[in-house]
């Protein structure tokens, strides 16, 4: 809490977590400074949008005609994210994020599972970075004034620094507190050089110097980490899209292979599973 209560601020850092997303998905400098963000962004709206919820997910999908093709980023309330990139190794070595990504849409899921209906709400993407997409998505979707703060630091041998913040106005805000705020924002050095140096407390406490602000509670900290959430299961779902015909020919094959896109586990399925599945078909 800021400014007598007309800010909330909630920070992540979440170097670990994009490190292994890296090494996991194999992805280039890009491709990792585009995914790192958008997981940190993942985790810091799993957070803010609804704190009450338990087992809430916000899944972040990034379709643009630029380099990198579709991001996905997927972050829970519980502190868990996985990511996918559809082109990890772009040709262009030269590519910023925004250009990686390009124009197009910004799909935003929230949900509760098992229970309730998936919220989905769309943005359109305008080329200018993970961070500004999603303020821009915030104010537009969500109607949170807010500023959004990312940053993924790449040295030779991996991620270095990554983290983000996000500072949300409450609508009783005061036009002096936003100025201050948004002044703080202007002169803040990058984010990622000041995470490599520094806990994240003391980012914020070093991005807002010279304003009152209060942890309001510690015991909502939560550790955060690359983890996919996939299952045997789940894993098999995309088989039995499958016709009857073509799960024959793999039966032939002697089973099938499906590999998760999110962390690689590869899931096999033999003969009697397919089987089953044909079984399925049959009834
Ligand atoms: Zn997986």
């Amino acid at each position: 809490m800021a400014c007598d209560g007309d800010f909330r601020i909630i920070a992540a850092q979440t170097t670990d977590t994009v490190e292994t997303a890296r090494e996991i998905l194999d992805l280039a400098p890009v491709a990792a400074d585009a995914l790192g963000r958008a997981l940190t962004g993942s985790l810091l709206l799993a957070r803010l949008l609804d704190k009450d919820v338990k087992n809430q997910y916000v899944t972040l999908r990034f379709e643009g005609d630029g380099p990198l093709g579709v991001v996905i980023a997927e972050g829970t309330v519980r502190g868990g994210a996985r990511g996918y990139v559809s082109n990890r190794v772009p040709v262009d070595a030269s590519l910023d994020v925004g250009r990686g990504i390009g124009r197009g849409m910004l799909t935003v899921v929230r949900g509760t599972p098992p229970a309730g209906k998936p919220y989905t709400s769309q943005v359109l993407l305008n080329g200018c970075g993970v961070a500004k997409e999603l303020t821009h998505y915030m104010m537009r979707s969500e109607q949170i004034a807010s500023a959004v703060l990312l940053g993924v630091l790449d040295r030779r041998d991996g991620v270095a620094a990554a983290g983000g913040i996000v500072i949300q106005a409450f609508p009783h805000a005061s036009t002096t507190a936003i100025d201050a705020i948004e002044e703080r924002i202007k002169e803040a050095p990058p984010l990622s050089t000041l995470i490599e140096k520094m806990p994240i407390e003391d980012v914020v406490a070093q991005v807002l110097h010279g304003l009152d602000y209060k942890q309001i509670d510690s015991s909502l900290d939560v550790p955060l980490s690359y983890h996919c959430t996939c299952t045997r299961e789940r894993a098999l779902a995309p088989l039995t899209l499958f016709s009857a015909g073509e799960l024959r020919d793999m039966i032939k094959e002697g089973g099938s292979e499906v590999t998760c896109q999110f962390c690689g586990r590869k899931y096999a399925f033999t003969r009697e599973d397919l089987m089953t599945l044909t079984a399925r078909h049959d009834t």
